[in-house]
């Protein structure tokens, strides 16, 4: 056990680290946080802030050094900069874990190596690919690179095999694509699960999101699919980090098709936007939660107290200035939380709010009332 009084390495200075960090500090732990950006949401709250590249060799050794332990994120930090670091200093989750979700081609095959539905795809690495990706979907599709993407970034719709390939050739300029059928959609799900070193799992209660442009707008708990369904997510997420043999928390997208099939969209290796509601709605949030099973603590109860709403703010609601926040604090039920970044750009993730209530039903229509007052 890394006990309270420990120093915590974070790879990643965005809202996933700093929410982390706070988490970490309430335990009374110390927080180092490496990331490039020197403004960056995490390193403000941090206790010391590591200006570096992720690859930068010499400020690696030093962060290793002073950690007692070395947590991430986000799922695109190279694989040998975390075997290296885990050379000196315990790390989780895994290069190798990691390595798993970086490649949305080897996420697939992986997820199918574990008896589960990925949507129907195919990989285009060349150009000559695109007949045999086109033949394994139907149309319209989604063609997304293999690697890089977030918040519905590095994706277009095709609806032909010409725009497939131009889509490959122009667009994505010949990086590794998979081109995925577009699925009709009835929701989509997420779990939130933390894995300890001996194998042993929590999970979260099931996530329902709902995406506006391929980014996540609003989380709804508990979601409102069967009880088969949720039951099987968690279920397969288990699974899932079972096959990685996962340390942390990890989160696992899924899609739910109108036909009634669970497809695993995808699997992210850090805690998860939709598991923000965690912070206000269960006995334990998924930050702390990544405290514990990193510092091998016992687990924190992820019972849910209360139906809630949990609503994104991209930077779209700031215009010339930032919104009315009376608007959210005046509801005495939702809770506001901002990470700290100065430029509001459309798109950016600016922070959320939670809304809880009786009913999940009634957390959405506060929480859309409030969402509609602010924009
Ligand atoms: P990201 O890495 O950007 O989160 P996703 O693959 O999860 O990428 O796509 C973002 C969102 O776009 C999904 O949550 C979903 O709403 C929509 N989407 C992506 N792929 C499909 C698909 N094959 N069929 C239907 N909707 C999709
Ligand atoms: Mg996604």
């Amino acid at each position: 056990m890394i006990l309270p009084g420990a120093t915590i390495g974070m790879i990643g200075g965005g809202q996933l680290g700093r929410m982390f960090t706070i988490a970490a500090k309430y335990l009374g732990y110390k927080v180092i946080v490496l990331e490039p950006d020197e403004h960056s949401p995490a390193g403000q709250v941090a206790d010391t802030q590591f200006i570096a590249p992720y690859d930068d060799a010499d400020a690696l050794a030093v962060f290793a050094e002073q950690c007692d332990v070395i947590t991430t994120e986000f799922e695109n930090i190279p694989a040998s900069v975390l075997e290296k670091l885990a050379e000196s200093c315990p790390v989780h989750p895994s290069a190798a874990a990691l390595s798993k979700t970086q490649d949305r081609i080897i996420e697939k095959d992986f997820i199918r190596s574990c008896g589960l539905l990925p949507v129907p795809y195919g990989v285009i690495r060349t150009r000559s690919d695109v007949a045999t990706a086109v033949a394994a979907i139907e149309f319209p599709a989604i063609l997304k690179t293999a690697r890089f993407g977030y918040d519905g970034k590095g994706q277009i719709t095709v609806n032909t095999p010409e725009e497939a390939v131009e889509g490959y050739e122009k667009t994505h300029k010949s990086a590794d694509c998979v081109l995925e059928q577009r699925v009709d959609l009835a929701c989509e799900i997420s779990v939130v699960l933390a894995r300890n070193v001996d194998g042993e799992m929590q999970v979260f209660p099931v996530s329902e999101n709902v995406h506006v442009d391929g980014i996540l707008f609003q989380s709804i708990v508990p979601a409102r699919v069967e009880e088969d369904i949720a039951r099987a997510a968690q279920t397969a997420a288990k699974r899932l980090a079972d096959e990685l043999g996962y340390v942390g928390v990890l989160a696992v997208e899924f899609f739910v098709t109108k036909q009634g099939a669970l497809l695993v969209n995808e699997i992210a290796p850090r805690t998860h936007n939709s598991g923000h509601f965690t912070i206000d709605a269960c006995v334990t949030s998924q930050f702390e939660q990544q405290v514990r099973t990193v510092c091998n603590l016992p687990f924190g109860s992820t019972e849910l107290l209360s139906p809630v709403v949990m609503t994104n703010l991209l930077g779209d609601v700031w215009g010339d200035s930032q919104p009315d926040w009376t608007k959210v604090l005046s509801s005495p039920k939702s809770k506001l939380h901002l990470y700290g970044k100065a430029a509001a750009r459309p798109g950016r993730k600016m922070g959320h709010f939670c809304t809880l209530a009786e009913t999940n039903e009634a957390a959405e229509q506060e929480a859309k009332q409030i969402f509609n007052d602010l924009s």
